[in-house]
């Protein structure tokens, strides 16, 4: 299994800002919400996006993973329970750009 679950720690204190769910074509990073950082997917939808993208052989470009209620009541119509944010188990949906030019 190459999903990693631990817990960052944050300016040594314990405070406990979401699970790692990188895998090994996609980062923390590119995962988390734009407004609070936190990234919080749901590991078997991770499983299938890692499988798509070694199946592809090519980079994809996520323009948009997590998004916490709030900011997905920000940019989407689908409110504060869309399948970006969190239900217990994590987001369920990224949002891929094919264009060249923010691939570069
Ligand atoms: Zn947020």
């Amino acid at each position: 299994m190459w999903i990693s679950r631990r817990k960052f720690i944050k300016d040594s204190t314990i405070l406990i800002v979401g699970w790692s769910v990188a895998t090994k074509h996609f980062s923390d990073k590119e995962l988390e919400c734009r407004c609070c950082k936190v990234a919080t997917m749901q590991p078997a939808f991770m499983e299938s996006l890692e499988r798509i993208r070694v199946e592809m052989n090519r980079p994809l470009k996520l323009s948009s993973a997590f998004r916490c209620s709030k900011h997905n009541c920000e940019v989407s119509s689908t409110g504060p329970n869309g399948p970006h944010t969190d239900h217990g188990e994590g987001g369920q949906a990224v949002d891929v750009t094919n264009s060249v030019e923010q691939m570069l």
